[in-house]
């Protein structure tokens, strides 16, 4: 029951000093709960209640509450502190220490959105067979190289994923195990030559 929930803050003592509030019953289980959204250990943290956030229970505490309180964040392009006083930009659920940051973000995840979907349709255009509906576009970093778009999908009998990526566009590639289901797919000879691979 959310009413029973209580406010509990919870504070990374070692490392870099993060805090964050959680909702539970009692302390114990706050803590737990702490330790693992700051990814460290029961013994890393300490854990008081935080009476003054019982209200946003079950959480979470709004940023906008947090910065009023005097918590300080990390803009999420810059990573530089800002407290109320800077009055940053709140938005997506992430704080930016200015809207040209926020503005920053924003197209560099559309750009990210728009590259993989430029992959899918590089694979539809070289790919001598229909792609699925349901293929996920992807960046390739590749080692070395300038990232490439392709993509990832699915294909019948296929454990894992088959990979085409533009920077080898005559090649799908292919889990190991995969190697049968790939051929009862596609046959042998029949334009694109598979490679056999360690494909995640
Ligand atoms: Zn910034």
């Amino acid at each position: 029951m959310s009413e029973a929930l209580k406010a509990y803050r919870v504070d990374d003592e070692g490392g870099d000093g993060n805090s964050c509030v959680v909702f539970a019953k009692s302390n114990a289980p706050a803590r737990r709960l702490g330790a693992d959204e700051l990814l460290t250990e029961w013994e890393g943290v300490s854990c008081r209640r935080a009476p003054e956030f019982d209200q946003y229970a079950p959480g979470p505490v709004p940023i906008g509450a947090l910065l009023d309180a005097g918590w300080w964040f990390e803009c999420a392009v810059c990573c530089q502190r800002v407290t109320g006083e800077d009055a940053p930009t709140l938005a997506d659920g992430g704080v930016y220490c200015s809207p040209w940051h926020r503005l920053r973000d924003v197209e560099r995840r559309a750009r990210l959105v728009a590259e993989r979907r430029l992959g899918v349709v590089m694979a539809i255009l070289a790919l001598p067979f229909p792609l699925p509906a349901d293929a996920e576009g992807v960046v390739f970093s590749g080692s070395g190289r300038r990232a490439a778009p392709g993509c990832r999908f699915r294909f019948p009998g296929g454990k894992g994923a088959a990979e085409w990526s533009s920077a080898a566009p005559d090649r799908v590639t292919i889990a190991a195990q995969d190697a049968e289901a790939w051929e009862a797919f596609r046959g042998r000879g029949k334009g694109e030559a598979s490679s056999v691979g360690g494909a995640p």
